[in-house]
């Protein structure tokens, strides 16, 4: 038997219309990409939303069609990402950090019709215009008083282009499940692969973000979305912040420590996202002018590891509670989060903030186990590390255009990451399942090691990698950038990290280098590392 429930189908605009009508006054505030802040509402962001849409129907574009942007966090590229989607067509977000080759693959491959693009990433477009077979216009996000001059074929000023249409138009009726938006994940190996978001999953991760033991959102919060629309949805707040009511505060290009200050400072934020290279740059100025902050009340760290330090400073120096994040692309993107729970309040100060170093647990709509090689379920114990697999109405179950299957057979995506999960369900990483060093039938965790040689006085940067060893399979070589001018030989590593990770653990050489390389969104480039040094003979 059925129920008798209204058949509502989740949709992305539907997001906005909630918004502009019951917080129309509410502001999002945007640090311009021409420079000054520029303050709009709700109420004016869903009527020029609906500009785009019925412009875009002018356009030709139909349900189902890309429509990219290559833009940072601002209001006219959120604009944009509504236009699109309640059109029914599908917001592809362009990574203006991909090497020119994997935007070429991309945009070709997802067979874009239009670019949306900030005057900032011009030049990428100009370079690559010629091999985008598909493109048949460009829309510069800016006015034509700030249009620069540009050899882009068929371009027109956002503002130009929005202006010769009315905001009498409506969102198009669709599906729940029809694509509203593609990201390419930017792999290490192989082509970039996309992962095609729905309606329905994006509704549903704006939802499951806003639950309090995740980012906890509500109408009276004001939130700076530093993490990018371009890198995984900007971890759903562009979703998630409209649905609650609360501020809005974007960035736009300014992502230096003093211009984040200012933001959280003149617009009272409260709740504020981004990956831990921003924090280090805002830590930095803190450091350096002595200013506190006042309004802030928890950080979102994610995306890479949080260091320890940086939970301590935020926590104990400025009294911001650390929300430790993992995810991935293919989960829209936000997997767990480390808030405390009832059965951690019973823990000392200084036991939470250790558990704050791992990535955290999962909230309702995902879920999470680990498996052995041979695809076993392994203890929750803390102890035990596999492959981390998820399962949720948010996680990709294909990529767009290619047919392998990416699911097992009872329908686990496998992460890649291995991880450990303990008996109260915080997951911690301890490695990619691709850099795991398998020594003597047990794994060590490279990114461990790393964590600790990197807190090694004079040490810039650590990469640990596994190469065959006659008797052990694999054993680790430690590969390390100096600080300049530091003095610092492989014993005085080695002398360091003894004590702190297990003998078995320890590195059996330590090479020094110029530069480790790092991929588009800044991963170290293990493989790269791993054919560099594929003739290295250990000294012992
Ligand atoms: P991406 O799809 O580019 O966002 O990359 C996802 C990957 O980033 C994950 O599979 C992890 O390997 C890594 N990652 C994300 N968040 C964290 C975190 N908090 N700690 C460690 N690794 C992370």
């Amino acid at each position: 038997m059925l129920g008798l429930m209204q058949d509502y189908p989740l949709l992305v605009h539907t997001i906005l219309d909630h918004g502009a009508l019951n917080h129309g006054e509410r502001e999002l505030v945007t640090r311009s990409v021409e420079g000054p802040i520029r303050r709009t509402t709700l109420a004016e962001i869903r009527e020029r939303a609906l500009r785009v849409a019925k412009a875009l129907h002018k356009e030709g574009i139909k349900q189902g069609d890309r429509v990219a942007t290559m833009a940072w966090n601002t209001e006219r590229h959120m604009e944009a990402w509504f236009g699109i989607m309640g059109h029914g067509a599908v917001c592809h977000t362009l990574n203006p950090r991909l090497f020119a080759e994997q935007l070429d693959y991309i945009v070709n491959h997802a067979e874009d019709r239009i670019i949306f693009v900030d005057t900032t990433f011009l030049p990428i477009m100009e370079a690559l215009k010629d091999r985008f077979a598909s493109v048949e216009k460009y829309i510069v996000l800016t006015d034509s008083d700030h249009m620069p001059a540009t050899s882009l074929p068929n371009v027109v000023a956002y503002e130009d282009w929005i202006a010769a249409v009315d905001a009498d138009y409506r969102w198009q009726k669709l599906d729940e499940n029809s694509a509203a938006a593609l990201c390419y994940t930017s792999g290490t190996t192989g082509n970039p692969k996309g992962v095609l978001y729905s309606h329905r999953s994006n509704v549903l991760h704006g939802l499951m973000v806003n639950q309090p033991d995740v980012f906890g959102l509500r109408s009276e919060d004001s939130v700076l979305a530093i993490v990018p629309m371009f890198h995984a949805n900007a971890w759903a707040l562009t979703f998630a912040v409209p649905a609650s009511g609360a501020k809005m505060v974007m960035p736009g290009a300014g992502m230096d420590g003093k211009s984040i200050y200012e933001l959280l400072e003149n617009e009272k934020v409260s709740c504020t996202a981004a990956v831990p290279t921003v924090w280090l740059g805002l830590l930095q100025y803190l450091e350096q002018t002595g200013k506190k902050l006042p309004y802030l009340n928890r950080v979102v760290v994610g995306g890479a590891a949080c260091p320890p330090m940086m939970i301590r400073k935020f926590e104990l120096d400025f009294d911001v509670e650390v929300i430790h994040g993992w995810g991935m692309t293919e989960m829209s993107p936000v997997g767990t989060t480390g808030k405390m729970k009832h059965a951690t309040s019973v823990l000392d100060r200084e036991s939470q903030l250790k558990l704050k170093e791992k990535q955290g647990r999962t909230p309702f709509l995902v879920e999470m186990k680990t498996v052995n090689d041979e695809g076993e379920d392994l203890p929750r114990d803390g102890k035990t590390s596999g492959h981390l697999l998820v399962k949720g109405p948010c996680v990709s179950s294909g990529y767009f255009k290619l047919d392998e299957p990416v699911l097992t057979a009872d329908g686990w995506f496998n992460t890649g990451d291995i991880a450990t999960i303990d008996p109260l369900g915080f997951m911690q990483i301890t490695d990619r399942d691709k850099d795991v060093i398998k020594s003597g039938g047990e794994w060590i965790s490279s990114i461990e090691v790393e964590n600790v040689a990197v807190g090694c006085p004079g040490v810039a940067e650590a990469a640990v990698i596994g190469l065959p060893h006659p008797k052990w399979s694999e054993r680790p070589l430690l590969i390390i950038v100096k600080e300049a001018d530091a003095e610092l030989d492989d014993q005085s590593v080695l002398a360091y990290l003894d004590g702190k990770i297990a003998k078995w653990w320890m590195p059996d050489d330590v090479v020094f280098v110029e530069e480790i390389p790092h991929t588009a969104t800044g991963k170290i480039q293990k493989m790269e590392l791993r054919s560099r040094f594929s003739d290295f003979e250990f000294s012992s």
